[in-house]
């Protein structure tokens, strides 16, 4: 049955991505991150991933682009193998917050110094400092190890210039970072803590990497081709619900009710979505809506899965 979908995917896919892209011109790209301002404005890419290693793909599948916020899924799935539940859930939330990624208002406002999830920038900084290892450096080399093994491509590797463009100014996510240093939610130096984060949202991607990384999400941490687990069932539940609740920014009740599947977003304009159960999907389109989520993408994710009717409600 698979088999004969991913062919019909990959018939339709070429025409439902041309008409999304027309999209793209509706949107914007990241540019606070100033390196992010170079990213082709009417790119669009997808590739999907079934179990048994066929793909449906179209549009731009060779553009290579940075992780940015995806990565945080798997900081947050490395942090719960290195220390558990109880740990990482004394200092982050499970909670939306309807507020922007790089919102602080809450973390004073409702329960001082606690991140309300991990997808957040303030609740990602927070698990990049849970990540096992005896200085950043060990810390950034487990977390890319992780993300080869799940891509299964061991030449993933940074971005260097998406790297530094974002440390050289990422203000608000110092001052959040010291914020959660004062409230005691962080360990270890701040300058340390935010090397690590802006590395893992550094890591260089394309759309069939992201797709494999899906995969495995898709079938509860097994990589369907290998059989091999890389991830305890448990903590891709927690990963998969958090991408529901809070995976595409503010925006992610509206996701849930047009697509319905667990996806999550970067201002890359990268998404990694899936069909648990059976596929992975990457895909990247840099022009981003106003809620920060790629406007071709999210229009294409709506097409298909309407049409195939994936939504998990
Ligand atoms: N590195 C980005 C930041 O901290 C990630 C934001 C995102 O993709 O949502 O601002």
């Amino acid at each position: 049955m698979s088999l004969i979908e991913i062919d019909r995917i990959q018939e339709l896919l070429p025409q439902w991505l041309e008409t999304s892209r027309q999209q793209c011109g509706y949107g914007k790209v990241a540019s606070y991150i100033p390196e992010l301002s170079n990213s082709p404005i009417d790119a669009l890419g997808i590739h999907i991933m079934d179990a048994q290693g066929q793909s449906a793909s179209a549009g731009d599948t060779g553009l290579s682009f940075t992780m940015q916020s995806i990565s945080k899924v798997f900081t947050l799935i490395l942090a719960l193998m290195d220390n558990g539940e109880n740990v990482v859930f004394d200092k982050v939330g499970m909670e939306p917050t309807g507020d922007n990624f790089n919102s602080m208002l809450k973390l004073e406002l409702v329960q001082p110094g606690i991140p309300f999830n991990p997808l957040i920038n303030a609740g990602a900084i927070a698990i990049s400092s849970l990540i096992a290892g005896s200085n950043p450096a060990e810390k950034s080399a487990r977390v890319l190890d992780f993300l080869r093994q799940l891509s299964n491509n061991s030449s993933l590797n940074y971005d260097l210039e998406v790297y530094r463009s974002e440390k050289d100014t990422a203000n608000l996510n110092r001052s959040m970072a010291y914020f959660l240093k004062d409230n005691g939610v962080l360990q270890g130096q701040v300058e340390d803590v935010l090397d690590v984060y802006f590395r893992h949202c550094s890591v260089s991607v394309t759309c069939a990497d992201l797709a494999q990384m899906a995969l495995v999400l898709a079938h509860n941490g097994k990589n369907p081709l290998t059989g091999e687990e890389l991830i305890p069932r448990r903590y891709v539940q927690i990963a998969k619900t958090f991408m529901i609740t809070c995976g595409m920014y503010n925006a992610s009740g509206e996701f849930a009710i047009q697509v319905g599947l667990p996806a999550k977003s970067g201002v890359s304009g990268g998404i990694l979505s899936m069909v648990p159960g059976r596929y992975g999907i990457g895909l990247v389109g840099p022009s981003l809506n106003r809620k920060g989520n790629s406007i071709a993408g999210v229009a294409l994710l709506e097409a298909i899965s309407q049409e195939f009717d994936w939504s998990l409600f």
